[in-house]
């Protein structure tokens, strides 16, 4: 693993390519969608602030964000940060994009299972996802079971929050769906259109999920935890 292995390429080869087809699927569908102008003509900031409104959420703030699709609900401060096409525009790109990050707001509000769990999982799934390298490096380089026990422990912290990541990104999307549909914000012919944005946005969780778990697998197998590889 430490010269370079063809091995952890190979392994990894599916969730590279479904990750760079993700990339290319979030840009192509969010730049086709942002072209359709909403029925609303509400900006994606003024749909933020009605459904935090309408939830009763009087606590978070709305800011706008640099980068490309740079959009996130940060809950530690309690602020919805949205990119520029996301803050001003009026597509349903822009709409879809912004109930997004708002039904990150309220589950964290509702105290949603998965988003607890998954902010309780950072630091340590942060720390483990450059810290497991260093172990792994020292454990093989010093033939220390233990601390590639210790490395592996650290980097299945990483595929955790990676999974528990799945059903708080998906869950927050099929809110940001029901609101709009029912707040009559889009007409159902305009949620078919979001929901591709929001699908297309999944995808490349689902691909940063599947990376995680093929490393973990491809670590599990090099030091011999799984199957009887090379010694
Ligand atoms: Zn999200």
């Amino acid at each position: 693993m430490f010269h370079f292995d063809p091995m952890y390429f190979l392994f990894l080869l599916p969730a590279i390519a479904l990750a760079g087809w993700a990339q290319l699927r979030v840009r192509s569908t969010f730049n086709e969608a942002h072209q359709i102008a909403a029925a609303s003509r509400l900006s994606g900031a003024q749909v933020a602030q009605q459904i935090l409104a309408a939830e009763g959420i009087s606590d978070v703030g709305i800011e706008r964000a640099e980068g490309f699709l740079g959009d996130h609900y940060d809950p530690r401060h309690k602020v919805l940060r949205l990119s520029d096409d996301v803050y001003n525009g009026r597509s349903l790109a822009a709409l879809g994009i912004a109930a997004h990050e708002v039904g990150h707001a309220v589950q964290h509000a509702q105290r949603y299972a998965p988003l607890v769990v998954r902010n309780a999982v950072v630091p340590m799934a942060s720390f483990g996802s450059n810290a497991s390298w260093f172990l792994l490096f020292l454990g093989a380089m010093m033939s220390s079971f233990n601390l590639i026990l210790a490395g592996i422990f650290l980097y299945s912290t990483v595929v955790f929050f990676q999974l528990v990541n799945l059903p708080v990104e998906f869950d927050a999307s099929s809110r940001a769906r029901a609101i709009l549909l029912r707040r009559g914000i889009v007409s159902p012919a305009e949620d078919k259109t979001v929901g591709k944005v929001l699908n297309a946005a999944a995808m490349t969780y689902v691909a940063a999920t599947i990376t995680a778990v093929l490393t973990l697998l491809y670590y599990l197998m090099r030091f011999g935890l799984l199957g009887d590889r090379e010694r």
